[in-house]
C-alpha cells in the first residue's frame, strides 16, 4: 500500500523526502506548506516543486483525504454542515460554524469516529452504533477541506472542537496526531487554546491527555449529578462512574492548569430540577470549571426525551451562577440541518448523499 502523504507530519515527511528519495530537507517543508498551508491536495500543483520530483511523488506515494459530497447550508447561513466520503465507502460529518456574522472567522466541528460505541441515549451518532476509528489524515482532512474550499480560506479558521460523530478519547493516536498537525507552525497554526476535545468520560483518556503537554481545552460531558441517571444517559459510566469522572477531572486542572468544561445537556424531566443543580454544585465546588448548558437537540427519530422547557434552563444557571460555578446556556446553530450536537447521523454505507 502506499503511504499517503496526509497522514505524516513534518518529521515524517522529512525522513522520507530526505531518506527515500535523497532530495533535500527543505522540500519536505514546501510539500507540508502545500497541504496544510495552502489547501492544495494533488502533487502536480504544487509547483515550487520540480517536474520531476512531482511525477515521482504521484508515482510512488498518495495524497488523499476524504471527499466532500454534500454541504447544506442553514436558513441564518451561519452553519454549514459537510458530509465526506471515506475510501472505503463510509460517511463522516463535519460541520463548520461562523462566529461571527461579518468577520467571516469560523469553527469546525470534526467527527473522530464512524459511528460510536457509547450509545448515549438522546445521540444520534450512538444510534448507528460503531463502525471504525477514523485515521488522522481523515480527521485532519475534514478541516482541510473545508478550509480549502472557504471564501475567508485559512486565516480565518479559529476553533476547531473535537465534537462531532464519535469519542476521541477512544481513537486516542489518531486524535492527538491530528491536533499537533492542526497546531503546527507551518500548518493551519491553530493554538492548542483553540482546540476543545470532548470526551463522554474516558478515564485512561483524560489521563494520558493531561500529560501530553498540550494545552487543549478538554470538555467532559457529565449530563446528570447522580450515578444512576448518568448510567442511563452515558451507559459508559457503569464503567467510569461520575466519582471517577470528577477526579479525572480535578487531576486534569491540576496537571495542566487548565479550566475544564463540563457539558450538560438539559432534558424535561430527568436533569433539570433544582436538586440536579444542586447536587451537580455539590460535585463541582473548588474545581477551575465551567458548565455548558446544552438544550437538548431533538432530531425526527428520537421520541423519548425532550429539551428542558427554557424557564428552567435559565433557573438551573441562575443556581449555579449563585453558588459561583461559571455556568452558561448554549445557543444551538444549524438546527435545521440537523448540524447540531448530537445530530450527527449518516446511514451506513448507504452511499445515498440524498439521505442526509
Ligand atoms: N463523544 C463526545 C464528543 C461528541 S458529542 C462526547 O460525548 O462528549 C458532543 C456533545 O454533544 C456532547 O456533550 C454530547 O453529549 C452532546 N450531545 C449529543 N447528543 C445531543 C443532543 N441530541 N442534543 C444536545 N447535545 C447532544
Ligand atoms: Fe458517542 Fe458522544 Fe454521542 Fe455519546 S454523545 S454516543 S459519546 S458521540
Amino acid at each position: 500500500m502506499k503511504i499517503n502523504f496526509a497522514e505524516l507530519n513534518l518529521k515524517e515527511l522529512t525522513h522520507i523526502i530526505t531518506e527515500e528519495l535523497s532530495e533535500k530537507k527543505f522540500r519536505a517543508g514546501q510539500i507540508f506548506k502545500w497541504i496544510h498551508k495552502c489547501g492544495v491536495f494533488e502533487f502536480d500543483k504544487m509547483s515550487d516543486i520540480p517536474k520531476k520530483l512531482r511525477d515521482e511523488l504521484s508515482g510512488k506515494y498518495e495524497l488523499s483525504l476524504p471527499e466532500i459530497i454534500e454541504k447544506s447550508i442553514s436558513e441564518d447561513k451561519m452553519t454549514e454542515k459537510f458530509a465526506y466520503s471515506l475510501k472505503d465507502g463510509e460517511i463522516i460529518e463535519a460541520v463548520k460554524i461562523y462566529d461571527d456574522e461579518t468577520l467571516g472567522k469560523y469553527t469546525v466541528c470534526v467527527s473522530t469516529q464512524v459511528g460510536c460505541p457509547i450509545k448515549c441515549a438522546f445521540c444520534q451518532t450512538g444510534k448507528m452504533g460503531f463502525v471504525r476509528n477514523l485515521k488522522t489524515s481523515e480527521i485532519i482532512g475534514q478541516v482541510l477541506k473545508i478550509a480549502a474550499e472557504s471564501e475567508t480560506g485559512f486565516e480565518n479558521l479559529s476553533n476547531v472542537v473535537y465534537m462531532g460523530m464519535g469519542e476521541p478519547l477512544l481513537n486516542y493516536d489518531n486524535v492527538i496526531k491530528s491536533i499537533r498537525l492542526i497546531n503546527a507552525e507551518d500548518g493551519l497554526n491553530i493554538s492548542m487554546r483553540k482546540i476543545t476535545v470532548s470526551t463522554s468520560g474516558v478515564i485512561p483518556g483524560i489521563a494520558k491527555l493531561a500529560n501530553e503537554k498540550i494545552p487543549v481545552t478538554l470538555a467532559i460531558s457529565l449530563h446528570a449529578p447522580f450515578d444512576s441517571l448518568r448510567a442511563k444517559l452515558v451507559p459508559l459510566n457503569k464503567k467510569y462512574n461520575i466519582e471517577k469522572v470528577i477526579k479525572a477531572a480535578a487531576d486534569y486542572i491540576k496537571i495542566t492548569s487548565r479550566r475544564v468544561t463540563f457539558e450538560y445537556v438539559m432534558l424535561k424531566d430527568y436533569n433539570d430540577s433544582l436538586e440536579h443543580a444542586k447536587k451537580l454544585a455539590e460535585l463541582l465546588r473548588g474545581l477551575i470549571c465551567h458548565v455548558n448548558l446544552i438544550p437538548l437537540n431533538q432530531s425526527d427519530i428520537d421520541g423519548n426525551f425532550a429539551p428542558s422547557l427554557n424557564k428552567k434552563i435559565i433557573e438551573f444557571r441562575d443556581y449555579l451562577t449563585d453558588k459561583n460555578i461559571n455556568a452558561t446556556i448554549r445557543r444551538s446553530k444549524g438546527l435545521d440541518i440537523n448540524a447540531a450536537c448530537g445530530m450527527l447521523y449518516k446511514k451506513i454505507k448507504s452511499g445515498d448523499s440524498q439521505s442526509l
